[in-house]
C-alpha cells in the first residue's frame, strides 16, 4: 500500500487441537488410543499429519495459479519458528509477565480443554429451568418485624441445577424492592417485588400475600442455608443483578439467571463462584471460596454428597428429582435458549474455575520491555 514490492510469503498454522482431534479419530479408527501411545510418537504422527494436508494445499494454491515464495513458506512447526517462541515466552517469564491463577473459563468436558470466548458458538438448547428456596438462615425479624417467627426462604432461579452443589452465595441488587410473599402452606419466599406476580404465576400460587417490603441492601451479608447441603449460602449486594430485560443473545455466559429473556427469575441470582463470570467477581469481593466441584472431563468431584462422580449434564435431571424429592423444588420447567457451544465439537460447554497460565497484558509489551518494570 505503501508502493513497495511486498513477496507473498505462504504462512502454515501447523499447530493446536484441531490437528490433535483428526489424529485422535485417526488412531481411533485403527482401534487405537492416543494415551497408549508415546508423547513422542503422537507428536511425529500429528507432524506428518500437518505435512501432508500442507503439501496437498501448496499443490492447489499453485494450481490455482498462486504466485508466493512457496519454496521458503514460513511453518509454525518449523524449529526455526518454535524457537523464536520459545524466546519470546523466555522473555515474558524472565520479566514477570507468566502467572498462574483460578479463573472461571469456558470449558469443553469433551475436548477437556479450556476455550476462549471466540471459540464458542451459540446455539439452541434446552436446559431444565428451576426455583429452588433456600432457608433464611438469619432470624427474619431482623429485616421486618412483620416477619417475626416466620418460615422464610429466599427462592432463586436457575438453567443450570448442576451448579448447585456449587453455591456458595445469593445475590441480591442492593436498589431494588424485594418483597415477602407468603404463600399457601405458611411459607414466605423473597422475591424481587416487580417479579413477585410473575413468579406466582409461573410457580402456581392462585394467590399470595405481601407482608414486608424492602430494600436489597437490608438483606446484605445475610444468611440463607443451602437447599440441602448442612452449609451456609452467603447473601450479597451486586449490581449484575438485573429483572430480566437483557437480550439472551448477547450472553456471554452459560449462567443465565439474571440475564434471560423478560419475567423469568426472582431476582435473587444463585451464586457458585467456580461456575460463572459474576459469580467469580462478586465471590472476590465478598471473600468467598472459588469452589468448583466438577473435573476436567464434567463429573462432580468426590466430595459432592449425592453426586459424586456423575456427568454435570446428566446430573441436570436428577438434581431436579432431589430438590422435588427433599422438597426444595419451588417449580421446575424447561428453558430453550441460545447457549454456547465448543466450536470443534459441537457439544455445549460448561464454565468452570481451573487454574490456568496468564500472560499478563496489563503491562506495556513493546518488544517485550515494560516501560518502567520497577516501578508497578
Ligand atoms: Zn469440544
Amino acid at each position: 500500500m505503501m508502493g513497495f514490492d511486498a513477496p507473498y510469503v505462504p504462512g502454515y498454522d501447523c499447530h493446536g487441537l484441531p490437528i490433535e482431534t483428526i489424529v485422535e479419530k485417526k488412531l481411533a479408527d485403527k482401534g487405537k488410543n492416543k494415551n497408549d501411545i508415546p508423547v513422542a510418537s503422537f507428536r511425529r504422527i500429528c507432524r506428518e499429519h500437518a505435512s501432508t494436508a500442507m503439501n496437498g494445499q501448496t499443490r492447489d494454491f499453485q494450481r490455482l495459479g498462486i504466485l508466493g515464495e512457496w519454496q521458503t513458506p514460513y511453518l509454525t512447526m518449523s524449529a526455526e519458528y518454535e524457537s523464536s517462541t520459545a524466546r519470546l515466552f523466555g522473555k515474558f517469564l524472565e520479566r514477570g509477565f507468566v502467572y498462574k491463577g483460578l479463573r472461571p473459563v469456558y470449558w469443553c468436558i469433551h475436548d477437556q480443554t479450556a476455550l476462549a470466548e471466540a471459540e464458542v458458538e451459540y446455539r439452541e438448547h434446552t436446559s431444565p429451568s428451576v426455583y429452588v428456596k433456600f432457608p433464611l438462615k438469619t432470624d427474619p425479624a431482623e429485616i421486618d418485624g412483620a416477619l417475626a417467627g416466620k418460615n422464610v426462604f429466599v427462592v432463586i432461579w436457575t438453567t443450570t441445577p448442576w451448579t448447585l452443589p456449587a453455591n456458595l452465595g445469593i445475590t441480591v441488587h442492593p436498589d431494588f424492592d424485594y418483597s415477602a410473599i407468603e404463600v399457601p402452606d405458611a411459607e414466605v419466599f423473597i422475591v424481587a417485588s416487580e417479579l413477585a406476580k410473575a413468579f406466582s404465576e409461573t410457580c402456581g400460587f392462585a394467590e399470595y400475600e405481601e407482608i414486608a417490603k424492602f430494600k436489597g441492601s437490608k438483606l446484605d451479608r445475610m444468611e440463607a442455608k443451602h437447599a440441602w447441603l448442612d452449609r451456609t449460602s452467603l447473601i450479597m449486594n451486586g449490581d449484575h443483578v438485573t429483572l430480566g430485560e437483557a437480550d439472551a443473545e448477547v450472553e456471554l455466559d452459560v449462567r443465565f439467571e439474571n440475564k434471560s429473556a423478560a419475567k423469568s427469575g426472582t431476582g435473587c441470582v444463585h451464586t457458585a463462584p467456580g461456575h460463572g463470570a459474576d459469580d467469580f467477581a462478586i465471590s472476590k469481593k465478598y471473600g468467598l471460596e472459588i469452589y468448583a466441584p466438577v473435573d476436567a472431563a464434567g463429573r462432580f468431584t468426590p466430595e459432592v454428597e449425592h453426586f459424586a462422580g456423575e456427568d454435570v449434564f446428566t446430573a441436570n435431571s436428577k438434581i431436579v428429582t432431589f430438590l422435588r424429592e427433599t422438597g426444595a423444588l419451588v417449580h421446575s420447567e424447561t428453558y430453550a435458549h441460545r447457549y454456547p457451544h465448543c466450536w470443534r465439537c459441537k457439544n455445549p460447554v460448561i464454565f468452570r474455575a481451573t487454574p490456568q497460565w496468564f500472560v499478563s497484558m496489563d503491562e506495556a509489551v513493546d518488544g517485550a520491555s515494560p516501560t518502567k518494570p520497577s516501578s508497578r
